[in-house]
């Protein structure tokens, strides 16, 4: 199948030459690709009937397939989906009052930062997204959006995945977010943990699009424990590159920081964050941490969040708490993954077991008594996990 948003528009008119239709072809499909953003080939009204039965064959309109999708009180829409090769990526959207619609997207299969408290961090590293696969979870957002005449507003890759890992792809689907979904740069955001050489590549790029880093902690000590990628870039180091992203850019960064209880959330502790960020030109935007399995950790409680960003503007820091979203529909990055392969495991084991209970003619057995180390197929998401974090080849 030939996935059409993967390809140019000069790539596209080859495609329908090779097929003998007219050059004013590939401009029609281009228009009902990116102007009408249909989400079948019947809509694409003004081609012939032929060429659409051929389309239907041949080709597609984005290569995610849907494999989960939850909806949460709080009107999150988390999805789940799956690429050719079996990898499985998440992406939310998230819908606010001010009418704001913002898609939280991926740039990677799982990730090889290994922050304790992430559970994508828990699973570890599977491979890179290419530029159409990041492009389209926020095009097929849009899609839906503007089905029920609304827009897609704001795109933030804040999904699974460390964007700046994954440099020239994200990049590139940062442009195609401006061209082809006609979202400014100041409504895209684009997060880090902390990779300092691509910070300022990033500053260099000559684009106004908006810096996020994932700090938690204002002491290398400290944050040595929570994010790997502090062991090779101090705290130092990367305030050094955010004072060169405002330089270039004029534009404020924006601190994230999960409040972890009795963690990272003391009075001290957002002392020493006021003083790294003195006289930067910055936001904190501090969000109570979303549980994962994995991590022992738990939210801060109310009157703890308050005193931290009470100290935080007694130092001339902006600081909003953010609410977390989703929370009951797991919308935290790497979480429905997590869910859905857990429950596939548990599935498995118990077709394993009936399978087994078959061949020895024990179909009434119960199902836990067999299968429980079923190690099989899992549609590719967990089978080659890198573990560990190299940060040798980011330069
Ligand atoms: S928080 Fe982001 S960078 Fe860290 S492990 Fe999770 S996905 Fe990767």
């Amino acid at each position: 199948m030939i996935d059409l948003y993967g390809l140019t528009m000069n790539e596209l008119e080859a495609l329908l030459e090779s097929w003998d239709e007219p050059r004013f072809r590939a401009r029609q499909v281009w228009s009902w690709l990116y102007d009408s953003r249909v989400r079948n080939f019947d809509d694409m009204r003004n081609l012939p009937l032929p060429l659409r039965e051929r389309l239907k064959k041949e080709a597609a309109l984005g290569s995610l397939e849907l494999e989960a999708e939850e909806t949460s009180i709080d009107g999150t829409i988390k999805r789940l989906y799956r690429l050719p090769d079996g990898q499985l990526i998440e992406s939310v959207l998230m819908e606010y009052d001010d009418e704001r619609r913002t898609a939280c997207i991926s740039s990677q299969a799982g990730c090889a930062m290994g922050c304790v408290f992430c559970a994508t961090g828990q699973m570890g590293f599977s491979r890179h997204l290419t530029s159409d696969e990041i492009f389209e979870q926020a095009l097929y957002f849009a899609r839906d959006l503007e089905a029920r005449g609304e827009r897609l507003s704001n795109v933030v890759f804040m999904g699974m995945g460390e964007p700046f890992h994954n440099y020239d792809a994200s990049i590139e689907a940062v442009r195609r977010l401006m061209s082809d979904l006609g979202i400014g740069a100041r409504h895209i955001t684009v997060s880090t943990v902390g990779l300092v050489p691509m910070i300022r590549r990033f500053a260099d790029e000559g684009l106004q699009v908006k810096l996020a880093v994932s700090l938690h902690a204002a002491t290398d000590s400290e944050r040595d424990t929570l994010l790997p990628v502090n062991r090779r870039w101090s705290l130092k180091e990367l305030v050094n590159a955010c004072h060169y992203y405002v330089d270039m850019t004029g534009r404020r960064v924006s601190f994230e920081w999960t409040l972890i209880q009795g963690e990272n959330d003391t009075p001290e502790q957002a002392l020493a964050l006021g003083r790294l960020l003195h006289g930067l030109k910055c936001h904190v935007n501090v969000i109570p941490l979303n549980p994962t399995t994995g991590y022992h950790g738990g939210p801060s409680a109310a009157g703890r969040v308050e005193t931290f960003i009470a100290v935080l503007a007694e130092h001339g820091i902006p600081a909003t708490v953010r609410v977390r979203r989703g929370i009951d529909i797991d919308a935290g990055c790497g979480q429905l993954k997590s869910k859905v392969l857990r429950r596939r495991r548990e599935q498995a084991k118990m077709g394993a077991a009936a399978a087994a209970d078959v061949e020895l003619g024990l179909e009434d057995a119960l199902p836990e008594q067999a299968g429980d180390e079923f190690d099989g197929d899992l549609g590719g998401s967990v089978a080659d996990i890198e573990d560990g974090v190299d940060f040798d080849d980011i330069q």
